[in-house]
């Protein structure tokens, strides 16, 4: 059977997840999107499975990104299979990043720099702090005023 996405080798795991033409490409917007400059789907899964842990946010969405594109090569095989839908690679990633914002909405994280600076990548409020409203409002105050800072800082030595 030959792949569905590409058309063009036979249907294999190893093929839909590291040697496919459509999957490679949507590896790329993955990796650029994740801070994994010049790496392919094959090394980003190894480094997923190997070293990359931690609760720090920027790991969270890397591994968050990594499962969520597992999922949606294969669910975009099966798609085209059983459904005859199809979605180009651009817009499987527009996918892509509303899964991983949807996720992103619903996670607690306690406020630092790389949580708003991935709020702003990702344009998503996350639940950042504790519950307690009055503090919630202080928070928010608080990213507002660190995200102007970022911001103006950032865009003063070009790293967005
Ligand atoms: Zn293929």
């Amino acid at each position: 059977m030959v792949c569905a996405l590409c058309n063009e080798d036979s249907d294999s795991h190893q093929h839909l997840f590291f040697a496919c033409n459509y999957a490679k490409q949507f590896w790329n917007r993955v990796c650029l999107k994740i801070g994994y400059i010049g790496e392919n789907g094959n090394e980003t899964v190894r480094r997923y499975t190997g070293m990359e842990q931690g609760n720090t946010i920027t790991s969270i969405i890397r591994r968050l990104s990594i499962a969520a594109s597992v999922y949606l090569i294969w669910r975009e095989r099966n798609c085209r299979l059983f459904k005859e839908e199809r979605r180009s690679v651009e817009e499987l990633f527009e996918l892509f990043c509303d899964t991983i914002k949807l996720r992103l909405a619903s996670l607690k994280a306690k406020p630092s720099m790389a949580v708003i600076k991935a709020q702003e990548e990702w344009k998503v409020q996350m639940l950042v702090g504790v519950c307690d409203p009055n503090k919630k409002e202080l928070y928010l105050a608080l990213q507002r005023f660190i995200v102007g800072i970022i911001s103006s800082e950032f865009g003063r030595i070009g790293v967005v």
